[in-house]
């Protein structure tokens, strides 16, 4: 028989507030064990919270950008339940009133459009680090605790493992675009638990659903998905049944076992924060996050193929990074430049530099001004490609325009016939066994004395005006 997966999934990510969500502490990751920590965030007796507005105000962005609609009144509940990491004993969530509900997020699998819709987005602290270590045993850090975390809760819409790898990349993508999250998957930024079942391909009932947790990388998430569909499958066609279940997903040991069968949502007799009041966002505020809600990431993609004509995978490249494709944007902007010229250039020289020293562009004196009176200078034969990419590291580097750069480093490139005549005549009266050779019919001798040419001029002859007048003087021999 064959069987058609279907998957759910869970998204936490960590907003890039600068303090915690219900206290003053600092929100930085890696700082040395409990020193990010207060009577809040520790739990306790008396220690009351009080809500960082950045957090929702970040939550509600991230709800305009994947279509959500934004609860104007929302409040925070408590979901109770035990653990070492957790010193309050219940996390404050949301439960029935999330910030967001609603939404759909769009994304390209094999150059084919899909979507997965979006239950719910609501805003939730996170909870501390158990430290295990054989001489010490385990420590608990509460520097997590309280750190604001989203948590995105998608429908069952997804059915395959480079589905959900497309999906979280978006997730991923729009996080950055909205400057809401680091991103450090290394650092636990953005974790994820997955839901799996199968059923009979053409059938649409759904099946006993399995749910996965500790998957920290995407690639994770696909070996887990991968990995639970076969399982499934397999205890099916032996003639089993699906257990409701939670199961640990060991990347290392590339399977997953059983943690716990599956609470339901009462045991953790979520009630209304008593400490808390209501969060309303008002017209106003509304309005704010509205308007910082930038381009998104597919609408770009799907106007650099369209429109740009690029690659699918070039489009993808820039689509990645919200500060290459704005430059990119901005120099088309400018009107003096192809988009694609402009896309060669970020594509290749750009981000070659940036990945070798380890730079984001935002942290570099690059400008697409800059960028454009480059191309333009090159468009215009004032310098060649060669120069253009010794002027590229300056521009990175120093606050001088591309103009003042050529002029300092004497790469103007020479285009006066007359001059470059001159020149072409003395590499030819000094390389006689090169004109033997090419009345020999050795036409090979052509590059040798184009080189020749280049080398006299230093680097600064027009190639193509070399070229034309070589071929010329050649044709008279
Ligand atoms: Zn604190």
């Amino acid at each position: 028989m064959k069987y058609q997966a279907v998957i759910g999934l869970e998204v936490h990510a960590e907003l890039s507030t600068e303090s915690k969500i219900y206290c003053s502490c600092s929100a930085k990751f890696g700082a040395d064990i409990n020193t990010h920590t207060c009577p809040v965030c520790t739990g306790m007796p008396g220690a009351l919270p009080v809500l960082n507005k950045q957090v929702v105000h970040y939550a509600a962005k991230m709800g305009l950008a994947t279509g959500c609609t934004v609860n104007r009144l929302c409040k925070a509940d408590r979901k109770n339940y035990f653990y070492p990491d957790l010193p309050k004993a219940y996390q404050i969530s949301q439960f029935d009133v999330p910030i967001c509900e609603n939404g759909e997020v769009f994304f390209y699998v094999d150059g084919e459009k899909k979507s997965c819709r979006l239950e719910r987005i609501h805003f939730e602290e996170d909870a501390g680090k158990l430290l295990h270590d054989e001489i010490d045993g385990t420590v608990v850090d509460f520097n997590r605790c309280g750190v604001p975390l989203i948590e995105m809760v998608t429908k069952p819409d997804l059915h395959s493992s480079a589905e959900a790898k497309e999906f979280l990349e978006m997730i991923k993508t729009t996080l950055s675009y909205l400057d809401i999250c680091d991103c450090k998957m290394e650092e636990g930024s953005i974790r994820c638990d997955v839901n799996v079942s199968i059923r009979p391909e053409g059938s649409n009932e759904f099946g006993t659903r399995v749910e996965m947790k500790n998957i920290n990388t995407f690639s994770g998430a696909v070996r887990a998905i991968d990995y639970e569909i076969a399982r499934q499958i397999e205890v099916v066609e032996n003639g089993g049944t699906i257990q409701q279940e939670t199961r640990r997903w060991d990347d290392v040991k590339l399977k997953n076992t059983v943690m716990r069968t599956k609470e339901d949502a009462q045991d953790y007799r979520y009630f209304p924060d008593p400490d808390l009041i209501a969060v309303e966002i008002d017209d106003e505020w509304y309005k704010q996050i509205e308007s910082e809600i930038p381009e998104l990431p597919i609408s770009r993609y799907e106007r650099y193929l369209n429109e740009y004509g690029m690659t699918a995978m070039e489009s993808r490249q820039l689509m990645d990074s919200y500060s290459k494709a704005s430059l990119l944007d901005a120099a088309a902007a400018s009107g003096k430049v192809k988009p694609k010229a402009a896309a060669n250039w970020i594509l290749s020289d750009i981000s070659k530099y940036l990945n070798d020293k380890e730079l984001e562009l935002e942290n570099t004196k690059l400008t697409a001004e800059k960028l454009v009176d480059l191309i333009c200078l090159i468009d215009a034969g004032t310098i060649s490609g060669a120069a253009g990419k010794k002027v590229l590291v300056q521009l990175f580097e120093t606050d001088e325009t591309a103009e003042q750069i050529v002029e300092r480093l004497g790469l103007k490139q020479v285009s006066d016939e007359g001059a470059i005549l001159t020149l072409v005549k003395q590499v030819l009266d000094s390389n006689p066994k090169s004109i033997e050779d090419y009345k020999a019919g050795k036409k090979n001798v052509t590059g040798f004395l184009v080189g020749q040419c280049m080398k006299a001029s230093k680097g600064q002859g027009n190639p193509q005006i070399i070229n034309k007048l070589l071929a010329q003087e050649l044709a008279k021999l």
